[in-house]
């Protein structure tokens, strides 16, 4: 490395640990779980996105285990040359009937779903719009895209059609996260259909905190809502309430074949092991099948609310298991989520640039793997006195 960009390294590297922005890893030794063990001392976590509790599973571990009998380890080749195998054809099928969309296509992550959808659908000369809270990817797809790209203010349906109102573009497309991940709060997908519909956009959904955990049998948020239109695009990942790995886009047949043909985070990539797979299929069986898992969802997140209520806290108003504590300083969120973990229990400090600046905040994640005990553990230490 040259010793000039060395010395520049280092310089933004000690700024950005003076702000409070240096960013780091623990090490987990356990599975994911609601009760884990990093750096040989044992916690209660609110970190993960495993909300159905599905990460560390037990019938999930052995499909995955029988997908290494049957196929192996490794897919070996991309999708279009010959790594797309039965168990992915299998999964592919269940997902779309799931979602009850026509076809659907896998992806290996939700970060390469959005860029491969966005930049094969628009490209110079087209709009993509967007809510200012999407989540990264969505962001980075558009600008990979090289469309004209319009943020509106957040779940602001009225700052979106000023946008679709006065754009030339000739094809338009939205494109938003159905549940926000770092606010928890819900798109207003319905008027948002209505804008595109009026102004003949599609509609991207990015289903990431919603699937598993929205509508009957978790099916999402489309179901949540009861939409059904040929204008919707449908994303969702695989790793969060599905407990495994990667990620789908569900929609038209013509609109799969499409990103077959054009989705280049599809075509020039290895398909993911036949192994997920094959635990993706146990854990959509179990999803659709373990309703008290959504059950205790609802019963954990009133329960903190109600627990915080009238203390000096205040969670940003969400019904989802993303329930975030705002805090504001960047100092302040770091010195709180340390204070918690000196008592076993660890929430992560999200700070800018995820989150705006001043808004910096605990992100509480629940999932049906915690007990009520948990929670309550949770509360008491954050109404103690600092
Ligand atoms: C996590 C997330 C993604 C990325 O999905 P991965 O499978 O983790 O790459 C995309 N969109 C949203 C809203 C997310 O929260």
């Amino acid at each position: 490395m040259r010793a000039e960009l060395a010395d520049e390294l280092a310089d933004e590297l000690a700024a950005r640990e003076a702000r409070g922005l240096r960013r780091t890893r623990r090490l987990l030794t356990t599975p994911q779980r609601a009760h884990v063990r990093v750096e040989g001392r044992d916690y209660t976590a609110f970190c993960s996105n495993d909300y159905l509790g599905l990460a560390a599973d037990p019938r999930l571990a052995s499909a995955a285990k029988s997908g290494i009998d049957r196929y192996g380890v490794g897919a070996g080749a991309s999708h279009l040359i010959l790594g797309h195998g039965s168990a992915h054809h299998e999964l592919e099928v269940a997902l779309a009937e799931f979602v009850r969309l026509p076809r659907a296509l896998l992806f290996s992550s939700g970060y390469m779903a959005n860029m491969g959808v966005v930049s094969a659908l628009t490209g110079r000369g087209d709009a993509v719009f967007a809510d200012r809270l999407n989540h990264a990817s969505l962001n980075d797809a558009a600008l990979l895209s090289r469309a004209a790209f319009k943020r509106y203010h957040h779940n602001d349906p009225a700052a979106l059609e000023r946008l679709l109102q006065t754009t030339p573009a000739r094809r338009r497309l939205v494109i938003v996260d159905a549940v926000f991940s770092m606010d928890g709060d819900i798109a207003p997908v319905p008027e948002l259909l209505e804008l595109c519909e009026r102004h003949d956009a599609c509609l991207l959904i990015d289903d990431a905190h919603g699937f598993g955990v929205h509508g009957a049998q978790g099916r999402g948020t489309l179901a949540h809502f009861g939409i059904v239109s040929e204008r919707v695009i449908y994303m969702a990942t695989l790793g969060k309430a599905a407990g495994v790995s990667g990620a789908f886009v569900a929609g038209s047949a013509d609109l799969i074949e499409s990103l077959v043909q054009n989705a280049r985070t599809y075509i020039y990539t290895t398909a993911t092991p036949p192994l997920l797979a094959q635990a993706l299929l146990a854990s959509l069986q179990v999803i659709e099948q373990e309703e008290w898992r959504r059950v205790r969802l609802r019963e954990l997140i009133s329960q903190l609310q109600q627990e915080l209520a009238g203390g000096p806290w205040r969670l940003l108003p969400s019904d989802t298991p993303i329930q975030p504590l705002l805090v504001g300083g960047n100092a302040e969120a770091l010195a709180l989520s340390a204070r918690l973990a000196d008592q076993g229990l660890l929430v992560p400090a999200i700070r800018p640039p995820t989150v705006p600046q001043g808004t910096a905040r605990l992100r509480i994640s629940l999932s049906a793997d915690h007990s009520a005990a948990d929670v309550t553990r949770l509360t008491a230490a954050l109404l103690q006195p600092a």
